[in-house]
């Protein structure tokens, strides 16, 4: 039997489709490298079948010129191998666009088919029960492309109503045209037709393409918006060609600068503005983009306010042909984590000299105490009355050892906050009364005459929440000092009463003692400081923690503590605890 497409030439009616069909070969193989260029950048799956499905189907095109050219009917039935790769293809596009993996059927069917075309090309079947498993393939996968389309893709209306219209012709007129080339006499119009169809249906899935790319930029996009205009770090970007210029700054830039972006945008050198003139070409360097990546990128930085804060840069500099183009980064406020490093170097200076101290302050009893007993071992100290002078200077020694090691105990755990206060809702007067019941007898029995005012009428009536051992505990400290550093015969004053916004309660204690030199006056609250004074006889010289756990405490109850002195005249020593009103 004679092929239809064979009548068409020999008539010499469509002399003109072979040419027709090698551009078309030509424009669907531009097409498919175009696939698989957008493959290369995009790494999509989808894009990549889409590549493959327009070769197979150049290569159908050129079995079909090449059989209308040769007279050689294999070929043409070769053809019909490569439109099933090409429609086998485009499914696996359509389920990789899904980001679904193909099901292992769909390959059986497609291999079944092939095996029975080629034993049908072998063994010279019937041309019909060649063709018709084929046109029945097309119309099955073509449905299912629709289906798929119709069901999962999510693509604009319009353009899946096209898409499945250009799907469901293009299939259906495939199949139709593998039975017309059977009995058909005349079909080149066909052939034309089926290829406008099939660079229709190409040309659609470069439109979704497109589409689903605008779309996926458009997301990217707006997420990114969303992450730049919402950070607390600012985004930039700033051009370096061809003159330099913000191109974006993120509005967060007014909060931590105090300035818009605005304002960054219309001057390119605005950043100066925010830095200081120490760090003007280390930041000129960033803005540059000739940052060595070694270099330090925190500064100090100032916000419009005239407050300033710790800026971090991070940047990264785009390159075109080795030569920078841009500069992209991120500017982060990092103030707290400087002010913790800082805070961490000055607790470790400090943990240092009071380790120091502390080694210091051991040692120097601990030498004596040993001294002493060695002393009396060795004989050196022999006589009775010698001996009970040294064990009564190492039972004093050892006393004031236990003393500094409570007090460091105490201190430690005040300043790590993890002292247990007993706070107690108390009257001031009662507070005040119990204190001078308990130490009054202490300064008589110093020789030393004690003057308390009470202002009754003043603390009647007015309540504080405090601890009241701990409070005894600091007017204690307050009390033994005075008495330590005063004469006999001289006089303490103790006032009880408010502050004069009457927000306080008050406790002053002032002595007639030899006072504190000025200069040592700042140090007085200071762990182990002991001011260059002389003791009363008879007093040991303390630890030196005394008052720094004395203030200590009184902070931990919202309270102050200050000192006053006048060297040789005395010093006056006062605290205060907030008054508790309902
Ligand atoms: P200490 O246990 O040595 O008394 P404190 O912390 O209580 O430790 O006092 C620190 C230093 O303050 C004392 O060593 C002393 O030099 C000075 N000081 C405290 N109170 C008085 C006072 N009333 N008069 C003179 N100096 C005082």
């Amino acid at each position: 039997m004679k092929y239809a497409y064979q009548t068409a030439v020999e008539g010499g009616g469509f002399l003109y489709l072979p040419s027709v069909i090698i551009s078309f070969i030509i424009l669907t193989l531009l097409m498919s490298f175009v696939y698989f260029y957008m493959f290369a950048r995009s790494q999509e799956r989808y894009v990549r079948y889409w590549g493959f499905c327009w070769i197979a189907y150049s290569l159908s095109l050129l079995f079909l010129i090449l059989s209308l050219n040769m007279d050689i009917i294999v070929l043409l039935e070769l053809r019909k191998i490569f439109d099933l790769l090409n429609i086998l293809f485009l499914l696996y596009g359509a389920y990789a666009f899904m980001h679904a993996q193909i099901p292992t059927y769909w390959n059986r069917f497609s291999l079944y088919v092939t095996m029975w075309l080629l034993l049908g090309i072998y063994y010279s079947f019937d041309h019909l029960s060649i063709y018709l498993p084929v046109s029945m393939y097309q119309i099955i996968i073509t449905s299912m492309l629709s289906y798929i389309v119709y069901k999962y893709w999510s693509v604009p209306t319009f353009e899946k109503i096209l898409s499945i219209a250009v799907f469901l012709l293009w299939g259906f007129g495939k199949a139709a045209l593998s039975i017309f080339e059977v009995y058909n006499q005349d079909l080149s119009s066909l052939y034309l037709i089926e290829i406008i169809f099939s660079n229709l249906l190409n040309f659609s899935i470069f439109v979704i393409y497109l589409q689903k790319t605008r779309d996926e930029i458009s997301i990217a996009d707006r997420l990114y918006r969303i992450i730049a205009e919402n950070a607390t770090d600012v985004i930039f970007y700033y051009a370096l060609n061809p003159k330099p210029a913000f191109t974006y700054v993120s509005p967060s830039v007014e909060t931590l600068t105090g300035y818009p972006p605005e304002d960054f945008y219309q001057n390119p050198r605005f950043y100066l503005e925010i830095s200081d003139s120490e760090h003007f070409n280390a930041i000129k360097a960033i803005f540059s983009g000739s940052q060595l990546t070694d270099m330090d990128s925190t500064f100090l930085l100032h916000h419009k306010n005239g407050s300033s804060f710790w800026g971090e840069f991070n940047v990264s500099v785009l390159y075109e042909d080795e030569t920078p183009v841009a500069v992209e980064g991120i500017l982060r406020d990092v103030t707290r984590m400087k002010n913790a490093e800082n805070q961490l170097r000055s607790a470790k200076q400090s943990r240092d000299l009071l380790l120091s101290y502390i080694s210091h302050e051991l040692k120097t009893p601990i030498t004596s105490i040993l001294g002493y007993i060695n002393a009396l071992n060795d004989g050196t100290i022999s006589a009775p009355q010698e001996k009970n002078a040294a064990m009564e200077i190492i039972s004093t020694k050892a006393l004031l050892l236990e003393h500094l090691i409570n007090d460091l105990f105490q201190l430690s755990k005040l300043e790590s906050n993890q002292f247990s206060f007993n706070f107690m809702h108390l009257s001031a007067l009662d507070l005040s009364q119990q204190l001078i019941d308990n130490h009054l007898l202490d300064i008589k029995s110093a020789n030393i005459k004690p003057i308390i005012a009470l202002d009754s009428t003043v603390l009647k009536e007015k309540y504080v929440i405090a601890d009241p051992k701990r409070i005894d505990q600091v007017f204690s400290n307050i009390v033994f000092n005075a008495i330590k550093y005063t004469e006999s015969n001289d006089k303490i004053k103790i006032k009880f009463g408010t502050d004069q916004g009457m927000k306080n309660y008050e406790v002053t204690i002032s002595d007639s003692g030899i006072g504190i030199p000025q200069e040592d006056l700042p140090y007085i609250f200071d762990r182990f400081f002991k001011a260059h004074t002389p003791v009363r006889p008879g007093k040991e010289l303390g630890t030196g923690l005394g008052l720094t756990i004395s203030k200590e405490i009184i902070t931990a109850h919202g309270g102050m503590m200050s000192a006053r002195s006048n060297l040789g005249k005395g010093s006056t020593f006062a605290f205060t605890i907030p008054i508790y009103y309902d």
